[in-house]
């Protein structure tokens, strides 16, 4: 692992309205933004000490999955002596396991008899429609209706808080290869969720004055240069929006690309853009995606943390618990500490959601809750602002706050942070004792109940959802 060069770049920076330009000495010589993708696999020197089945296992996953880094994570994140156990190449290579053994022939016969792009890609389809591409209703149930059209590239699933998909945001520095959203980088239109309109979005906005905040989100929206950002968050700052109080960015760039916000040709843009957010009266909220301590060890990823800080914005981080990359107590605590540390607020931890390779990564909600729980109670009271484990689930985040027993039943006690209907948030609920269990849906309602108490309600909710895009269908 090469981490920490010498440094010796002193970059003149003027990030945001203050009044001198500030020096900053960046930490690195700035790289170059080189993304590696499943054509390029052999082109990693590091990739090329591996084995030769290695490297067509992983090239199976990868005709599949989606896989996407970049030089910085080759050269600074991973620690090339412990592969294949290192977290962070767990992390973005594709790893064998993350498909069915048989799936895995297949795809590995497929490329060693140089089968047909259009064999690979039927093979892949087929494995891909089998691993939930959608999960929690994406696509049907979060779509928001504007003049009786249905408005693709945004979801409204929670009152106060939309969600945005810009068109130029939809790939990642680096993709992890437990994402939940993979079903957007392989190609397919129809999997895609994209928005060319932040004039649709702001009508909406207009006309839903409960919602307080707005997540642009991808992919990444940091991928996106700066004058692209500028033409989705500019509309947003209209003062007609006076009810909109936040915009969110839901990002992964600062741990995968921190040059971004450094040296990248467009940085100082950037800044300024998030300034003028501040500016204009709205808080921006970086969602910061990190899941393992290691990313926030160059010195380049604390610059980067400090510019965005300094522009006004906040950062808070979450990530969700995955097994064999972030899953034991003292790498959440280690995290949460030094997120910390640099003025960065815990936010989440969330289970691996039930899509993609979710087997290979899972962690059972009964260890998730111990790692959460053990983590917890290492770090400071400033610290907890951390919630979790939580599910993004189809009716709402759901957290398990533990396992207790009562009246004699081993149980799951849990509560909703989030929901469809807000009725149901912080409303405690029980469920039997799994110690298999990893998602809600596994879970069965404790003391001999048939349903969960939200279980008529979201079946009320599908419903309409189901009649009005079988009458818009019709239309
Ligand atoms: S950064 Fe986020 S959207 Fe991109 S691959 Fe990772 S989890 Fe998925």
């Amino acid at each position: 692992m090469q981490r920490s060069r010498p440094l010796d770049t002193v970059i003149d920076f003027t990030p945001t309205s203050a009044p001198a330009p500030i020096d900053v000495h960046v930490g690195h010589t700035p790289l170059k933004y080189r993304p590696y993708t499943q054509r390029h696999l052999d082109e990693i020197p590091q990739i090329r000490q591996l084995r030769a089945e290695d490297r067509l296992a992983m090239k199976a996953v990868a005709a599949v999955l989606p896989f996407r880094t970049n030089a910085y994570v080759v050269e600074e994140l991973i620690d090339w002596t412990t592969v294949p156990d290192d977290p962070i190449f767990r992390l973005v290579f594709p790893q064998p396991g993350m498909l069915a053994p048989s799936d895995l022939d297949t795809m590995m016969d497929l490329l060693r008899c140089n089968a047909s792009v259009a064999e690979i890609e039927q093979a892949a389809h087929a494995i891909r429609m089998r691993l939930n591409p959608h999960p929690a209703g994406q696509m049907d149930l979060n779509v928001p209706w504007l003049q009786g059209r249905p408005l693709h590239g945004l979801q409204h699933k929670y009152a106060e808080t939309v969600l945005f998909f810009p068109s130029h945001g939809q790939t990642c520095h680096a993709y992890c290869t437990y994402c939940f959203r993979w079903a957007q980088f392989i190609g397919d239109p129809d999997l895609k969720m994209v928005s060319r309109e932040s004039e649709a979005l702001q009508n909406y906005l207009l006309e839903h004055p409960e919602v307080t905040d707005v997540l642009i989100t991808g992919g990444d929206p940091m991928i996106m240069k700066a004058e692209h950002l500028a033409r989705y968050i500019e509309p947003l700052l209209d003062p007609r929006l006076s009810s909109l109080h936040t915009i969110r960015i839901g990002t992964k760039s600062v741990a995968y690309w921190p040059y971004r916000y450094c040296s990248d040709d467009d940085a100082t843009q950037i800044l300024r853009l998030f300034a003028q957010v501040e500016k204009a009266g709205k808080q921006l909220a970086i969602m910061a995606h990190y899941s393992h301590p290691r990313e926030l060890e160059p010195p380049i990823a604390v610059e980067a943390i400090r510019r965005i800080r300094e522009t006004g914005a906040i950062i808070r981080t979450q990530a969700p618990l995955i097994r064999g990359v972030n899953d034991a107590s003292e790498i959440w605590a280690d995290l949460w500490r030094s997120v910390l540390n640099k003025g960065v607020i815990p936010y989440y931890m969330f289970v691996e959601r039930n899509t993609g390779p979710k087997n290979y990564f899972e962690v059972s909600l009964d260890r998730a809750c111990d790692i959460f729980r053990d983590a917890y109670n290492r770090v400071s009271g400033l610290a907890r602002t951390v919630r979790g484990p939580s599910m993004s689930t189809t009716p709402g985040k759901v957290t398990i706050d533990g396992v207790a027993e009562i009246g004699g039943e081993k149980v799951f006690v849990l509560h909703f942070i989030q929901a469809r209907d807000p009725a149901w948030v912080q409303h405690p609920f029980f469920a039997r004792f799994d110690p298999e269990a990893t998602w809600l849906t596994d879970l069965k309602p404790a003391f001999g109940k048939p349903r969960f108490f939200f279980e008529e309600d979201m079946d009320r909710i599908k419903q309409q959802a189901l009649q009005r895009w079988a009458q818009y269908n019709v239309n």
